[in-house]
């Protein structure tokens, strides 16, 4: 048996430190405590009457502390037994192998006995096969993304490869290079996030938060000599206050094909064909007039409508057609900005479009909200599991 821990004088900080090692011993016994004759040990090692530990300390420092020191040295001794007991309480019931579980059972080491005994049973028995199975919830593509990977998918079908640019741009790409006029009301810091703090910079080399995907088109023509035919996903951002349709971040797929003889007729078709791939075959488009910096002629295109097939109803508000994207012929404009890498406008032709990914997904899947896309709501989001 160990012996107590020196004691050099009776001061509380000696005292502290000596209770603090038996404390430990103790515990460490406790550890060590695996069967119901290690249990009985461990008692008779801190509780037995003659020798324990609890009689050996009560012997030797409690009668011989000077008057002063006994009170400190009675509460430490009495905080020790209370945890010893505690334990011990346990051990008796396990010998007599009552039911007993006392507070803090796991802690115990009857609690620590029983668990074992389980845990030993269980690996025993391997396989459970009346345990219920655990419920794994497997993630998926959020809504709007899976629609983005859908638009992307039908491009690159036809031959479109995916391009990607930075969401912090310069005012150059985003609007200088993409035909829009110096006082375009897009430019206004009303609908465009610029990054504060730039007083100092030329105007054109201004960071902002890009307004569309379409200055990817720029980039993409710059290291990229002409046929080009790339879909540029990706996010954007307008400083439009959140309502039912609209929010300050949403996803876009911008599209340019630049070739010799691209016409028109091959923008009709290459969007009909899209509108067929997502909405099925029998969807029909048509083309409006519109207006476009950096295309010219602009149209915007609309899609029967995908609820009552072009008959009237709520969702195209009875006119039979839904408006899905903006397009056009790449403005001659644009092509200047990067004629030097064989974009001469009077050799090749393109076009362009872009369409707001979160607003085929609402109609996709007749989602009222916009917002809905962003709360982060499983059981919102889990419909699309
Ligand atoms: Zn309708």
């Amino acid at each position: 048996m160990s012996t107590l821990p020196k004691l050099v004088d009776y001061s509380e900080a000696e005292l502290d430190q000596a209770f603090k090692k038996l404390t430990a011993e103790m515990y460490a016994d406790l550890e060590n405590c695996n069967s119901e004759s290690e249990a009985e040990a461990f008692r008779i090692k801190w509780l037995g009457r003659k020798s324990g530990r609890l009689t050996t300390i009560r012997e030797a420092w409690l009668k011989e502390a000077p008057k002063e020191a006994r009170r400190y040295l009675g509460l430490l001794f009495n905080n020790l037994r209370e945890t010893i007991e505690e334990y011990a309480v346990s051990n008796v019931a396990l010998a007599k192998g009552a039911q007993v579980v006392p507070v803090g059972s796991a802690s115990t080491v009857l609690g620590r006995i029983r668990q074992r005994e389980a845990d030993a049973k269980l690996s025993a028995e391997r396989l459970d096969i009346t345990l219920p199975g655990l419920q794994r919830p497997v993630g998926v593509k959020h809504p709007v993304l899976r629609v983005q990977d859908e638009i992307v998918a039908v491009f690159k079908a036809m031959g479109y490869s995916v391009g990607e640019g930075p969401e912090v741009e310069t005012d150059y790409y985003n609007f200088e290079s993409l035909n829009f006029p110096p006082n375009h009301p897009a430019r206004d810091t009303q609908d465009t996030l610029f990054i504060a703090g730039q007083d100092s910079r030329p105007a054109r080399d201004r960071l902002l938060l890009r307004t569309h995907t379409s200055p990817v088109q720029i980039r993409t023509m710059e290291k990229q000599s002409p046929p080009v035919r790339i879909v540029i996903p990706g996010k954007v951002h307008r400083n439009d206050p959140l309502d039912a349709t609209h929010s300050p971040v949403f996803h876009q797929v911008e599209g340019l094909a630049v070739d010799t003889n691209i016409t028109f007729c091959d923008l009709k078709g290459t969007l009909d064909h899209a509108m067929k791939a997502l909405f099925g075959s029998s969807v029909k488009t048509r083309f409006y007039p519109s207006f476009f910096p950096f295309t010219e002629p602009s149209a915007d295109m609309q899609v029967s409508c995908i609820f009552c097939g072009g008959k009237g109803c709520r969702k195209c508000k009875f006119s039979g057609w839904i408006e899905l994207l903006g397009c056009g012929m790449v403005d001659p404009n644009v092509f200047e900005f990067v004629k030097h890498n064989g974009y001469d406008s009077s050799k090749i032709s393109g076009f362009a479009f872009g369409m707001g990914v979160e607003r085929i997904t609402l109609l996709k899947y007749e989602v009222e909200e916009i917002q809905l896309f962003y709360e982060g709501d499983v059981r919102f989001l889990e419909q699309f599991a």
